[in-house]
C-alpha cells in the first residue's frame, strides 16, 4: 500500500528547518579516548560523573534484537509524554494546527496539544469503543497536522480494529501515532512488523507497562528513519539518564522474567473479569487486551468512595465519554484481586 498525499516536509514546521541542532561534547568526538577535558564534568568518578550517551545505542540495539527492527528506526524518549510532545511540537504550528484523536483516551494527547496551543479535534467512538474510520477522515482538515489513535485504548481496554486504523493511515497526509502501551497484553502483534509498509506511522510503545519499568522513564517510538532523525534534531540532548539507560539494558537482559509475568496478568485478567461480573453491583466488564478492565457498576461513585476507604485505589473513569459509571481498575497480583472482590462483596449500597 502507498500513501500518495503524505509528504513529510509538508508536515514539518517549516522554521525547524533553519536549526542547527545542539551539539554535545560527545557528538563532536567519535573516537575512543581516556583523557576527557570536552564536557565540563567533574573528573572523579561517582558512577554518574559523566554525561549519557545522548544517542542511547547501547539500549537502542537491545530494543532493536527484541523487537527485531533496525537501530535507525528506534526513537527513545523520557517516557511516552515526551514522545507525545515532540511529535506535536515538530508539526504542529501554535495557534494554527490541530491534532485529532479519538474520545475517550489516554489524556496526555489532548494536555500535551494544550500545552503547545495546539487544538484537538475529537471523535467519539462507538458506545462499545469502536473506531470508525470513515468518522476520523471525515473531520480531517488542513489543519489537522498529527492523528493519535491508541490500541489497546486507554481507558476502554480494547484493540481497535486493525483495518479501520490502516484506513485512517492510508486516508492521510499527516502523521500517525498508534499508541502501543499495552500492546505486550493482546493477543495481536500491532503495527511493528508493517511498520516498513507505512511513511507515516510512527508505533509508540513503552517500558512501562508489560516492562514494569515505569519508574525510568522509558518510551519508544519506531518510525521512518526520516521521521527519527527529525526527533533526535528536536529532542532535549541528554533526555534519557545514564541511570535508566543502565537499568533498562540489565532488566532487558532478563529474557524470561517479562514473558512470564505477561502470562500471568493475563490469566489474572481472566480470573478477575469472571469474578467481576459475577457481583450483583457490576453491570457490565467491557472485555480487554490490556492490564486494566473497564467496569461498569451501579452506582460507580459509592463504589469508589467505599475502596477509598479501604485502602484500595482503582480509577474513576465515570466522567469520560461512554464511561457513565464506570471505573477502571488494573490487574494486580493474584492476592491484590482477591482482595478487591473481597471488599466488593462485602460492600452495601448506602440506605437511600
Ligand atoms: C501508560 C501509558 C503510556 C505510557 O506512558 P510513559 O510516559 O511511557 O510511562 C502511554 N500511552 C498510554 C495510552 C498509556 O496508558
Amino acid at each position: 500500500m502507498n500513501t500518495p498525499t503524505f509528504d513529510l516536509s509538508k508536515v514539518i514546521r517549516p522554521h525547524l528547518y533553519k536549526l542547527r541542532p545542539y551539539s554535545t561534547a560527545r557528538d563532536d568526538f567519535k573516537g575512543i579516548a581516556d583523557v576527557f577535558l570536552d564536557a565540563n564534568e567533574n573528573p572523579y568518578p561517582s558512577g554518574f560523573n559523566r554525561y549519557p550517551d545522548p544517542h542511547q545505542l547501547k539500549l537502542k540495539e537491545k530494543i532493536s534484537s527484541l523487537k527485531k527492527i533496525a537501530t535507525e528506526n528506534i526513537f527513545i524518549g523520557n517516557g511516552s509524554d515526551e514522545v507525545i510532545d515532540l511529535v506535536i511540537r515538530l508539526c504542529c504550528e501554535p495557534q494554527k494546527d490541530a491534532i485529532l484523536t479519538i474520545e475517550p483516551t489516554y489524556g496526555m494527547y489532548e494536555v500535551s496539544a494544550q500545552i503547545n496551543g495546539v487544538r484537538t479535534v475529537k471523535i467519539p467512538l462507538t458506545q462499545c469503543f469502536e473506531l470508525e474510520a470513515e468518522d476520523i477522515i471525515e473531520a480531517i482538515d488542513h489543519t489537522v497536522k498529527v492523528i493519535f489513535l491508541c490500541t489497546p485504548n486507554n481507558p476502554s481496554g480494547n484493540l481497535l480494529n486493525k483495518e479501520a486504523v490502516r484506513k485512517v493511515i492510508s486516508a492521510f497526509y499527516g502523521l500517525v501515532v498508534v499508541d502501543e502501551a499495552y500492546i505486550d497484553f493482546a493477543d495481536d502483534a500491532g503495527f511493528l512488523p508493517e511498520l516498513s509498509k507505512w511513511p507515516n506511522l510512527i508505533v509508540m510503545q513503552t517500558l512501562s507497562k508489560a516492562y514494569g519499568l515505569a519508574g525510568l522513564r522509558i518510551g519508544l517510538a519506531f518510525a521512518h528513519p526520516e521521521i527519527i532523525r527529525w526527533l533526535n534534531k528536536i529532542k532535549p540532548p541528554y533526555n534519557i539518564s545514564q541511570a535508566a539507560q543502565i537499568h533498562a539494558i540489565q532488566h532487558l537482559e532478563n529474557q524470561e522474567v517479562i514473558p512470564n509475568q505477561v502470562r500471568m496478568i493475563k490469566s489474572e485478567r481472566r480470573i478477575l473479569a469472571e469474578k467481576l461480573s459475577r457481583l450483583d453491583m457490576v453491570q457490565k466488564v467491557f472485555p480487554s487486551d490490556a492490564n486494566f478492565l473497564m467496569v461498569r457498576f451501579n452506582h460507580s461513585k459509592a463504589v469508589y468512595d467505599y475502596l477509598l476507604k479501604n485502602g484500595i485505589i482503582v480509577r474513576d473513569r465515570s466522567s469520560v465519554l461512554h464511561g457513565n459509571n464506570c471505573l477502571r481498575i488494573t490487574v494486580g497480583t493474584s492476592e491484590e484481586n482477591q482482595k478487591l472482590i473481597n471488599a466488593l462483596i462485602q460492600f452495601e449500597y448506602p440506605a437511600a
